[in-house]
């Protein structure tokens, strides 16, 4: 069950890197013999084992690798809090107990949870004792200062870092004051809360409320330092909507959808809209909504045997039934009679006539004997199989899918393989536009994501003739919808399972593989990928079949993740991808993964990406914002590990670094604030389709985070039309020094800096401008002699300062350069 955590090099990933820079577009004994027949029909041993949704809390990133590692799904809606982390997990009585005593805190049952946002420290009298330093040798950084308002309420966001963060003995304390507007004094110094994951010191930060919006910040560090810093806003306040346009048409989704239901959908989309839509469908079919034919008969101990059909249930499995028969007399072999669907095991008696076969030379006879009829039978678990088996009367096997959950939609669901169709909307579907794949519905139990998928289609189609902004979009975008890429395990959370999150393929060996286990089998299409996968030892991803993230034998070993790396190597126009999921309140990009071991994380954006998935974030969100005014806090926006925890093997890293494509992942839904109790609430997986219109609600998160897609189909036709080369200035700028000066670049719009400092021409080669720190900004150099700086910015569209070409032998040279000369 326990994941082994593997060390290894990073020498693939650097040439990866390398890629995205070219194309810069970026889990006994038995009792005694007995002349009774165990079980009739059906045994009660197969129910399969009864979760609930838990709220829990765990002391930090190391405690929830731990725990993500030995099999546990805490997937979502998990959330920083100053102790800690908080989160919900599903999980069986059995396992309730197994957290505890890993030291995890169980804190209720899953109605959400809140954090108050005073929490972490309160108000302290407080006053700064050092004088600001040099920015060169500064101590401490504001990282973030953002303000933002949501339902009458105003909120401060900090993130600020020191340079003695990692030290322990004592641990640093940082202290964070605020004004109240321009030309106010500081006041209320609040201590900031400490964030470390896997050992590492990452920041300090804290969310509070303020009634009114404060101008500038001090963060005072008690090694001394201090630094002041202007608040930013976070979001636009009464975003613009998409489209001023009054006939605008909204609202079409009237409640969840099941697969077939938006397939079916999806299909006349494309009949209905010809000219701007058609299907795409994905060559390979699903490992199916179907199940073998199973049975655990004889109890759970070293005398039961479990049986598998040969056959699908739906293709005669189900029609099988297996009989354990106690013949009369004595030296009798064991043998097995089958007639029809009907297996009979004629059970071995010794000499003095008792009962003489044990479970595991039922299970091998079975096999060999059944004629075809059972391919697959083992003691249970991890049984030898020693026990005496006893009679039984005939049990039926079963695939138990014909049994549906309370509540689940009409109809049946269709068994076997599943094709997948992406439906393909855009005027011109032919490489011309830049392509955007929205991907939903990975995760089985999230009905949200499909359903904000599917709005944002229709608003495309019916807006497309009446609606300026919407024919924009159609006319300079190709976009391919995923409405739900696993069918299987989405029926099976419709109809059978509510709680599953995998797809439905059962790689389990036989200690996991009795029908009792049939809510656990599975892989995380979301660690199934390539890069930064666990199969090289990064975190968050599991090995154990039974585990919630688990993994897959091996990386894209499913059809649902090859058809992704199909579909985009097929459409290279594929530039912006969003993975949508729920639920969390949350938005991501690379980097998604690390080893925990020195938390190495897959590389870093350049500083032009970086700033443009922020900027692309900023206008996504603000789009959210508009409909309800729910906020997605800047605490979980950014790259994934660095804000929250590490997914192995996740779509968006495989993506990114492989074919340069802007991978977003974003958790619709959670994390509303309500101003009834002054908390912040989080969301749920399959929320009430109405529900509270204000806070969880199906329909309303789904409204509003359809914006949010839209609004990215508008960030990718203006991409694809952006040919405004960026420009950049180093500053302060050439000149003479008489002392050693600080300097750093500066670009018009989200660029990346080469440049070179031994005179050299720069090219795609030459070191590329950082961040002084992941979430700041770039860094600052202190030039202490004469130094030439020359250099060139590529925009996150790939256009180039000037023009300047760096690849071939520009004899225009006509780069950028800036002499600071030092002492004269
Ligand atoms: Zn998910």
């Amino acid at each position: 069950m326990r994941r082994t955590q593997m060390r290894i090099a990073l020498l693939a990933l650097p040439a990866l890197v390398g890629s995205v820079l070219i194309t810069t577009a970026p889990a006994g004994a038995e009792p005694a013999d007995s002349a009774a027949t165990v079980g009739s029909g059906r045994s009660h041993l197969e129910d399969a084992e009864q979760v609930r949704l838990v709220r829990i809390q765990l002391t930090g990133a190391d405690m929830l690798d731990k725990v993500t590692a030995a099999g546990f799904d805490l997937e979502h809606g998990l959330k920083r809090v100053p102790d800690g982390i908080e989160g919900e997990a599903v999980v069986t009585a059995e396992q309730i107990a197994e957290l505890k005593a890993m030291g995890v805190e169980i804190l209720g049952d899953g109605e959400g949870f809140t954090w108050s946002d005073e929490a972490d420290g309160g108000i302290q009298t407080f006053r700064a004792q050092a004088a600001q330093t040099l920015s060169h040798e500064q101590t401490v950084r504001v990282v973030r200062a953002d303000w933002f308002t949501t339902k009458g309420q105003g909120f401060l966001y900090v993130e600020a870092r020191t340079t003695a963060g990692q030290q322990t003995n004592p641990i640093v304390t940082m202290q964070l004051e605020n004004d109240s507007g321009p030309g106010t004094s500081f006041g209320s110094a609040r201590t900031m809360s400490r964030f470390v994951d896997s050992g590492q010191y990452m920041f300090h930060r804290n969310l509070f409320k303020l009634d009114a919006r404060p101008n500038q910040i001090r963060v005072t560090s008690s090694t001394g330092g201090v630094t002041t810093g202007y608040v930013s806003n976070w979001l636009e306040d009464g975003a613009p909507p998409l489209t001023a346009n009054p006939g605008y048409k909204s609202d079409f989704v009237d409640g969840y959808r099941t697969p077939q239901q938006l397939y079916s959908r999806a299909e006349e989309i494309a009949r209905q809209y010809p000219d701007i839509a058609e299907i795409v469908y994905l060559p390979n079919k699903t490992n199916g909504y179907q199940r073998k034919a199973q049975a655990t008969i004889g109890g759970t101990g070293q005398s039961a045997v479990v049986v598998s059909s040969a056959a699908w249930g739906h293709e005669g499995g189900n029609d099988i039934t297996v009989e354990f028969v106690n013949r009369p007399g004595a030296n009798l072999p064991l043998d097995v009679e089958v007639n029809g669907k009907a297996v009979r095991v004629l059970l071995a008696k010794n000499a003095s006539g008792a009962l003489a076969s044990t479970a595991a030379q039922v299970a091998t006879a079975l096999k060999a004997q059944s004629g075809g009829l059972i391919d697959r039978a083992h003691p249970y678990r991890t049984n030898a199989g020693t026990g005496i088996v006893q009679a039984s009367s005939p049990v039926a096997l079963t695939d138990f899918l014909g049994e549906k959950r309370a509540g689940a939609p009409e109809g049946d669901v269709p068994r076997g393989p599943a094709t997948i169709p992406v439906l393909r909307i855009g005027k011109h579907r032919d490489g011309r536009n830049p392509g955007v794949l929205i991907q939903a519905q990975d995760h089985a139990r999230e009905w949200v994501p499909a359903t904000t998928s599917l709005e944002s289609a229709e608003r495309l189609v019916h807006n497309y003739k009446s609606d300026w902004e919407t024919k924009k979009i159609v006319n300079n975008t190709d976009i391919f919808f995923i409405l739900s890429n696993n069918p299987d395990g989405a029926n099976y959370s419709f109809y059978n399972f509510a709680s599953q999150r995998r797809n439905m393929t059962n790689h389990c060996p036989d200690a996991d593989a009795d029908p009792a286990r049939r809510n656990s089998w599975g892989v995380d299409l979301n660690r199934n990928y390539r890069v930064g996968s666990g199969h090289d030892g990064y975190s968050g991803g599991s090995t154990s079949c039974v585990s919630d993230t688990y993994q897959g034998p091996e990386k894209l070993s499913e059809p649902e993740s090859k058809n992704i790396i199909w579909l985009v190597e097929k459409y290279r126009n594929i530039k912006f991808m969003m993975s949508v999921h729920s639920n969390g309140g949350q938005l991501f990009w690379q980097p998604g993964a690390y080893i925990a071991n020195g938390r190495i994380t897959t590389p870093r954006p350049p500083l032009g990406d970086e700033a443009f998935y922020w900027q692309s974030a900023s206008r996504i969100l603000s789009q959210v914002k508009a409909h309800r005014e729910t906020v997605v806090t800047p605490e979980n926006v950014g790259g994934s590990s660095d804000v929250l925890y590490s997914s192995a093997g996740n779509v968006r890293e495989d993506l990114y670094f492989n074919y340069g494509i802007y991978a977003f992942g974003w958790e619709v839904g959670g994390s509303i604030y309500n101003p009834a109790t002054g908390n912040w609430q989080g969301g749920s997986f399959q929320p009430t389709w109405v529900g509270n219109p204000e806070l969880v609600s199906g329909h309303a998160e789904t409204m509003e985070y359809a914006n949010g897609i839209m609004e990215m189909f508008r960030v990718a036709a203006d991409w694809g039309t952006d040919n405004k080369k960026p420009t950049s200035q180093l500053v302060p700028g050439r000149g003479n020094y008489s002392e050693p000066v600080d300097v750093h670049f500066e670009t018009s719009e989200p660029a990346t800096i080469y440049y070179t400092t031994d005179g050299s021409r720069p090219t795609l080669e030459s070191p590329r401008y950082t961040a002084t720190e992941f979430r700041e900004p770039g860094q600052v150099f202190h030039v202490t002699e004469t130094t030439t700086f020359n250099w060139f910015s590529v925009d996150s569209a790939g256009n180039i300062e000037q023009n300047y070409d760096p690849k071939n032998n520009d004899t225009r040279n006509n780069y950028r350069t800036a002499t600071i000369t030092v002492g004269k």
